[in-house]
Formats: C-alpha cells, sequence, structure tokens
C-alpha cells in the first residue's frame, strides 16, 4: 500500500465476484464538510471555490470574466494522468490489475456557494451542459479514454464533500460496471429484436412515465434500485451528449430541473447523485440521465448481495410524480 499511497491509485479486479474497485488511498484525506443543514455556519471564505480562492485550484477552463462557470483539476482525484497507462495484468492469476489512469475534473457550476443547481434557469443550465461539452470533448481526445462519466454529488449522504455547487467529469481508461453492463444489454437487444432498448421505453413504460417535453422523456425505471429513480431519455437515437441538437439540450435540462423540484416537493430536501451515462465512441449506445434520490443509506443487503431494496415501488412514485408536476404547472 505504501507504492500505491505514492504513485495515486489502482483499479483491481475483486476476483470473488468480477467487479471492479477503485483503490485510492490519497483520497481519505479530502475535505469534509458536515450535512447540508450546517451550509449556513460554513465559513464560507475557506471554501477552494470561491473566486477569492482562485489560487487554491488549478484552473483548467474558465468562462466568463470574473467567471460565472470554472473547471479546475480535482484535488482528490480517483485516477489520475500522471499514472502510467498499462494492461490489466494478473498477478497469480487472482490480483487484477491497472494502474489507475484517467483524469478527474471538477465544474465550479456558479460563483454564488449557496446557488442551487436546481434553482438555475435554463439558459443557465443550457450553458453548464455547454460547459461540460467542451470538457467532454477534450477528454475524450486523450490516449486511452475510453469514457467520461458526468456526475454530481449532491448532500451528505450524496457523497459531497463541498456544498459549493460543483459538477464532476471522470475519464475512465476502461469501460467497467454498469456502463460495461449497460453497453452489453443494448448490443444484446439489438442483435436479437433489432431494435434500440431505450427507444423501446416509451412505450413499453409508459405507466410509469414522469415527463415528456417534446425532445426527451423521463420514467421510473421498472427495476429502480433507489426509491424515486428515475432516467431522462432522449426520443431520438443519441449516443454521445455532444450530438444533442440546441433544442434536445434544452428539453434535457428542463426534465432535470422538473425532476429535481418534483422531488424536492415529494420529499423535502435531500441529497441526491445523478449521472449521465453516454458513449462518444459507440453508436449502438443511446444516451441518458439517471437520477438517484438518497432518501435512505445502504444496508447489509444491498452491500452483502449488491442487491437493492426499493421500498416505494416506481409506479407508486411516478403517479405520485405525475399529481406533484401537474399541481406546479
Ligand atoms: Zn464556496
Ligand atoms: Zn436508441
Amino acid at each position: 500500500m505504501e507504492d500505491l499511497a505514492l504513485s495515486g491509485s489502482e483499479i483491481r479486479k475483486d476476483y470473488r465476484t468480477d467487479s471492479y474497485s477503485i483503490i485510492a488511498p490519497k483520497r481519505g484525506s479530502r475535505p469534509k464538510e458536515l450535512g447540508e443543514e450546517d451550509i449556513n455556519k460554513l465559513d464560507i471564505s475557506k471554501c477552494p471555490f470561491e473566486r477569492s480562492n482562485d489560487s487554491l485550484t488549478k484552473e483548467l477552463a474558465k468562462y466568463g470574466e470574473p467567471w460565472e462557470i470554472k473547471v479546475i483539476e480535482n484535488v482528490f482525484p480517483e485516477l489520475s494522468g500522471n499514472t502510467p497507462f498499462g494492461e490489466f495484468s494478473a498477478a497469480n492469476g487472482l490480483f487484477s490489475s491497472i494502474g489507475g489512469y484517467g483524469y478527474n475534473e471538477v465544474l465550479i457550476d456558479s460563483q454564488n456557494h449557496l446557488d442551487l443547481f436546481e434553482d438555475f434557469s435554463i439558459d443557465k443550465l443550457i450553458e453548464w451542459l455547454g460547459v461540460l461539452i467542451d470538457r467532454e470533448e477534450v477528454l475524450y481526445d486523450r490516449k486511452y479514454i475510453k469514457y467520461v462519466q458526468v456526475f454530481k454529488n449532491y448532500g451528505g449522504l450524496g457523497g459531497a464533500s463541498l456544498a459549493h455547487p460543483h459538477t464532476q467529469i471522470m475519464a475512465w481508461p476502461i469501460l467497467i460496471g454498469t456502463m460495461d453492463a449497460e453497453s452489453k444489454i443494448i448490443k444484446k437487444r439489438l442483435k436479437e429484436t433489432t431494435k434500440c432498448l431505450y427507444e423501446e421505453l416509451r412505450d413499453a413504460e409508459a405507466g410509469r412515465l414522469l415527463v415528456d417535453n417534446g425532445n426527451f422523456f423521463a420514467i421510473a425505471p421498472f427495476g429502480s434500485r433507489i426509491s424515486a429513480e428515475s432516467m431522462i431519455i432522449p426520443k431520438r437515437h443519441v449516443s454521445y451528449i455532444g450530438d444533442l441538437s440546441n433544442d434536445e439540450k434544452r428539453d434535457l435540462v428542463s426534465a432535470l430541473k422538473s425532476i429535481l423540484i418534483t422531488n424536492i416537493k415529494l420529499y423535502g430536501k435531500h441529497a441526491y447523485n445523478f449521472t449521465i451515462h453516454e458513449l462518444k465512441d459507440d453508436p449502438d449506445f443511446h444516451m441518458h440521465l439517471e437520477i438517484y434520490p438518497r432518501l435512505s443509506t445502504f444496508a447489509g443487503i444491498e452491500l452483502g448481495e449488491n442487491v437493492f431494496v426499493n421500498t416505494i415501488a416506481p409506479e407508486e412514485y411516478a403517479e405520485m410524480f405525475r399529481n406533484t408536476l401537474a399541481v406546479t404547472k
């Protein structure tokens, strides 16, 4: 572990289940804020995402003068461009691993510490999406990068270590975990039925439909692992977020905003995560955005069996969601 702590991180395959972990000892030292209810007690002047603290982080891109949105290097990355890229090697046939090559960037969504992402205007959200696409273009062009993941952690239970609104961008050297599984299932279904699974869902999941706004629809997936889990899907076959038209970008962020606000109306202010699943170089893939409210924590069944217990049926959530959305409009 000493070498690992010096060199960065390692992606390891678990010989028990063929699942993967990132072993990243350095991340243990990152800052930890208290729950979101304590935001007002924090000394904002110490927040590394403030304009006044620009010198504390490494700037990669900024938008506006003074900046309104800024992209920086993640100070506590899971993956690093300084780690050499290598092939998986398996010592003993058991210990299969590669160095944690890749990139972690942080997009600071706003210069204002107390802004809430869901309160951003649609125009501001479109600008945010444009910055994400700019960074993805840069990262997908780098050597050995297979997949660029965008995700947001909000609130203590969502794993956020800072309250200042921000989004994470992570460039992976291999396709593993959920992305690998989703990609394989899309290809299998395409081969068997000649149909794109995600295009079938608008009709197939009509009973669990949340939003339908022209170019996008959102559903509570049948097999949702998390209570009030949802997924936003373009109606057109689009693999990569950079290929969305301007109208599609507007409909995507508008669906995202509707879901975040409606979830708060339903469950009160809560921690959440969302992630964008997309693949620039795989035309079979159908991009989508998944939202996971963190209404409860994980326990023995989830960790022991990797089976999630969801206490709100997705169809029940969808019905409550539609009723609440209707009142909001
Ligand atoms: Zn701040
Ligand atoms: Zn499709």
